[in-house]
């Protein structure tokens, strides 16, 4: 068969596949059969395939088709149960086995239903189902071997599930049982799972919850055994684990708070240090900490360590103390702060990776001052780096007055630092000479590139523009390039019920998601945090990205480049035969691009990208006017969703108050109408509504970082119906509506009532 005719027919046959998933039987078998024609007798092994599953699919037809009686045997509806599981229809096959499990918990149907919701890559019940079927086995020794296998699937799927504990457990029953090869892999498999339950006990929370995956958890060990460090700062700096999410998993793990080293909440060193010899508490891994309500913590990294605890207890003499967890470099760093061994500016291993040859330094710089500001230049780009900052400004002031700088974080300006008038021309030289500019030129703009290595290791690179301002003076304004952390889903704000119809299309094997608003709006977090929660081994996924502002551990990440031709539709061609699973294009800004990312999706791929669109229904619309095919974009969708971000309440000063009858009615009123979940009165009142007040934590301004809002439509056979006619916008939004979709404004409105932001708020980002 020659090359084009086999694509064509691969390409079909994924489109049968996905004609068959949403339950299309008979547009399936119609692909199916043209193509049972097409192929040749001596493709035999293909005419075969097909041909079973035309059987298959005349067999599903059959079952969905005959209603569900009462009156069909258990053997009955069990053929028909297995039907559908041959056919991959996990949904309905699980369906009916649940009912016949039952009647007769029978290990068979178990496994059958396991098997099933493996296919569907729910492992935690599916390992439930297998512990079932081994329950209810009945052992003899001719189905001895039966049962070996059961209790392989069953450590298959708790390893899958994350439940390491349980799946040792069964591998070290399992060993017993198998011989040559298999018994050896089987004791691979313990020790493997061993080092990981006994190493990383602490962080089962990040396995369960799929942050951490188990070869980046058994790594992450090695690198720490190596480099004396904990493994939780492994995953920290090596693997870009927020520390928030660590702190969450040792908190819950060893029940009790998590602290972190904030130099600036500090309260001095408790009293009880006195005359104590710091070598003690190093070796304990304990420090105290005076806390606010005026009592003592012990601060460690092993609150299990009762040894331990006896030992402090001792050599501070207390009595009464509350137990805090932190990792071994915070308690170090607590106590380096105590004995005043904590030193800011001392930076010997800083240093820039040479890009091109390095440059000369110039005569302005005095040489005493030299090292100093080297250091200072990096410490600023450090402390950029390490709280979130997406840009430095070094701002020139006028006369004799230095220059201030300022970080953007969260998408605003806050001031970090001011420079003296001495320091102000040999910093913005320093940048230059590493960004590689001329540093005689003070009349032109110039633009260049840092690439910087803090002194954990993470390297980023920056992109350096400097403008000349008034009175001959010259501005340098930053951009952090992957400088920012990917964060998970739970992260970025979704109410529970969008988060959890976003999780559904996500496990989707392929299909468009496209992510719209305007510039600024977190679609690149959103992406990154959608790829963050499908990111496994298992999984190639490609990135075309302008530019990478996120770097993630697993992703292939393309930066585009427009000059030389490299663009998102070329990018997008060469990642299609690269082997993808998961394709993210940046943008989406021409038909070309669009009618591609249409057809990759409808050929096997997960694929994401943004538009510059309002909202959800309007992208539709957006798309359709670009002149893609309806019927393949309503087939492809797997959902759109609009999202903006408003300012958050500041946490620290916000007020509850109790709002007018005014107040109310205006909420009711911007809401507008729900089919499925209008706003009353009710809801309101019982509900906490809070204003801003203004702190010194939010520069008296009462907002403090950013609230995302959201609206996800995801299409059912209404919406498809309606995206094939080319239906109207208020169309489409009315039946999304109807499907379960929030408008923008509806989403925010909730979040008002949540506390995390204010209406006004709400209004100054969305129109609806
Ligand atoms: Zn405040």
């Amino acid at each position: 068969m020659n090359e084009d005719l086999r694509s064509y027919i691969e390409n079909r046959l994924k489109e049968a596949e996905l004609y068959a998933k949403q339950g299309l039987v008979d547009e399936a078998l119609e692909v199916y059969r043209d193509l049972r024609n097409l192929v040749s007798e001596e493709e035999n092994g293909l005419k075969q395939e097909i041909q079973k599953r035309i059987f298959e699919l005349e067999a599903f037809k059959g079952v969905v088709s005959e209603e569900e009686t009462p009156q069909d045997s258990f053997e009955e509806r069990l053929k028909k149960a297995l039907i559908l599981k041959e056919g991959a229809f996990y949904q309905q096959a699980i369906r009916l086995l649940e009912d016949l499990a039952q009647e007769n918990p029978n290990p068979e149907v178990y496994r059958h239903l396991a098997e099933c919701l493996a296919a569907l890559g729910q492992h935690e019940k599916a390992a439930n189902c297998l512990k079932q079927a081994l329950r209810h086995f009945p052992l003899s020794p001719e189905n001895r071997l039966e049962f070996v296998e059961l209790q392989k699937k069953l450590a298959e799927e708790l390893e899958k599930a994350y439940e390491f504990e349980q799946a040792l457990l069964v591998y070290q029953k399992l060993k017993e049982e198998l011989l040559g090869e298999e018994k050896v892999q089987a004791e691979e498999k313990i020790a493997f799972l061993q080092e990981l339950v006994q190493g990383a006990a602490q962080l089962k929370f990040l396995f369960k919850e799929k942050i951490l995956t188990p070869s980046i958890g058994k790594e992450a060990l090695e690198i720490a055994r190596e480099t004396g460090s904990s493994v939780e700062s492994v995953l920290i700096e090596k693997f870009g684990i927020s520390k928030d999410l660590i702190g969450q998993a040792l908190s819950r793990f060893y029940n009790c708070p998590f602290w972190e080293f904030k130099e600036d909440l500090l309260l001095g060193k408790p009293q009880c240090l006195e005359g104590v010899k710091e070598s003690f508490l190093r070796q304990l891994l304990v420090a105290p900490l005076a806390k606010d309500d005026g009592r003592l913590a012990l601060v460690m990294a092993n609150p299990f360590d009762l040894g331990a605890i006896e030992q402090a207890k001792k050599i501070l003499q207390v009595k009464e103390f509350e137990i805090m967890v932190a990792i071994r470099e915070d308690i170090l760093k607590l106590l380096d702060y105590y004995y005043g061994k904590l030193e800011y500016f001392e930076a010997p291993e800083l240093e820039i990776l040479p890009e091109e040859e390095p440059v000369e330094e110039e005569e302005e710089l005095p040489e005493d001052q030299e090292s100093v500001v080297v250091q200072f230049a990096n410490y600023v780009l450090e402390e950029a780096y390490n709280r979130g900052a997406s840009d430095i400004h070094i701002e020139s002031l006028t006369g004799k007055r230095g220059a201030q700088i300022r970080f953007r974080i969260d998408g605003e300006c806050i001031p970090f630092q001011t420079v003296p008038y001495h320091m102000k021309r040999p910093l913005i030289s320093r940048y230059k000479i590493m960004a590689g500019l001329d540093i005689a030129e003070k009349r032109l703009p110039q633009d260049g590139k840092i690439k910087f290595r803090t002194r954990t290791g993470k390297v980023f690179e920056v992109r350096v523009a400097t403008i000349p301002t008034i009175e001959n003076n010259e501005d340098v304004v930053m951009r952090i390039l992957g400088g920012v952390q990917a964060r998970t889903l739970e992260e970025i704000g979704l109410r529970p019920e969008v988060l959890e119809q976003f999780r559904r299309i996500l496990e989707m094997p392929y299909g468009l998601i496209l992510v719209v608003g305007p510039t600024g709006s977190g679609k690149t977090t959103t992406l990154h945090a959608a790829l963050h929660y499908i990111n496994r081994p298992s999984k190639k996924i490609w990135t075309a990205e302008d530019p990478v502002e996120i770097v993630q551990e697993g992703l292939r990440q393309v930066q585009v480049h427009h000059k030389i031709g490299l663009t998102f539709a070329r990018v997008l061609r060469a990642f299609l035969r690269a082997d993808p699973d998961v394709i993210m294009i940046g943008e989406t800004r021409d038909e070309e691009t669009a009618h591609a990312l249409i057809e990759a999706s409808l050929t096997g791929h997960l694929v994401f990208s943004t538009l510059h669109t309002n909202s959800a229904p309007e992208t539709v619309t957006r798309l359709l006017g670009m002149g893609i095919d309806p019927y393949n974009f309503a087939d492809a969708l797997l959902g759109i969703l609009a999202q903006r971000l408003a300012k958050r309440l500041c946490p620290d000063c916000k007020e509850p108050f109790t709002p007018t009858e005014k107040e109310i009615e205006e909420l009711i009123f911007e809401y507008g109408n729900h089919p499925l979940r209008p706003l009353t009165e009710e809801d309101i009142r019982q509900a906490t509504l809070y204003r801003p007040v203004g702190c010194h934590r939010c520069n008296q301004t009462g907002y403090r970082g950013r609230v995302a809002i959201h609206e996800l439509l995801t299409p059912n056979d209404e919406l498809r119906e309606l995206i094939v006619k080319a239906a109207p916008v208020h169309e489409i939004r009315e039946a999304a509506l109807r499907n379960g979709m929030f408008t923008l404004k509806q989403d925010g409105i909730l979040k008002v009532l949540t506390g995390e932001t204010d209406l006004k708020q709400v209004r100054a980002v969305c129109v609806r």
